[in-house]
């Protein structure tokens, strides 16, 4: 089963893909970690992305594809995989299927994790920060015993700038703005299994498990 896995940022696209994982058995193949394992490796295209890097410039999306190719012919993406963070762009999704294709392989499912934007932010702004320790809290879903003070250490928590509202609706802006294409590319080929991203976790991974079915 071959997936392609999207949710905005607070959709819990991370905590369904660890489900997903132990379910079914397939990698989640993050665009992020399999670059970074080629240039450790020193593969070629590992050396093409390094130097790209180093230069401070976009990695060219035929080097990532090269690499994600690469990765997708290991003996653990056999049954399938979860790809996460790739494609972001349409030439990116065309430029997969073709490679998929030379493989005698294709997507099967792009699953969209969807959450109403202002449940989102509502999410997204609600996380406090120890400024101590780091832990994490949430004031809906995992406040502190005190307000404003961590459990842990006694110190004081506050909100990240990454957290502020302006911050996070610029955040679900972007990722709106380089999802709906993909999303349309998708749908023409009759791919796109939206998946309401509300209620508790299990409910959410049990939609998930009766869509793939
Ligand atoms: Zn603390």
């Amino acid at each position: 089963m071959n997936l392609i896995l999207l949710g905005g940022p607070g959709a819990g696209k991370g905590t369904q893909a660890k489900m997903m994982i132990e379910k079914y058995q397939i990698p989640q193949i993050s665009t992020g970690d399999i670059l970074r394992a080629a240039v450790k490796e020193g593969t070629e295209l590992g050396k093409q992305a390094k130097a790209c890097m180093d230069a401070g410039k976009l990695v060219p999306d035929e080097v990532v594809i090269g690499i994600i190719e690469d990765r997708l012919k290991q003996a653990d993406c056999q049954k399938g995989f979860i790809l996460d963070g790739f494609p972001r762009t349409v030439p990116q999704a065309e430029a997969l299927d073709k490679t998929l294709q030379k493989m005698g392989s294709k997507i099967d499912h792009v699953l969209s994790i969807d959450v109403d934007e202002e449940e989102l932010v509502k999410r997204l702004t609600g996380r406090r920060t120890c400024k101590q320790c780091g832990q994490m809290y949430h004031i809906i879903f995992s406040p502190p015993k005190k307000e404003g003070v961590c459990d842990k250490c006694g110190g004081e928590l506050y909100q990240r700038d990454d957290d502020n509202e302006a911050t996070v609706r610029s955040r679900l802006a972007t990722y709106n703005q380089q999802t709906k294409p993909l999303i349309d590319y998708y749908s023409k080929q009759e791919l796109v299994r939206q998946i309401k991203g509300v209620g508790s976790i299990s409910d959410i991974f049990q939609k998930i498990v009766d869509t793939l079915r």
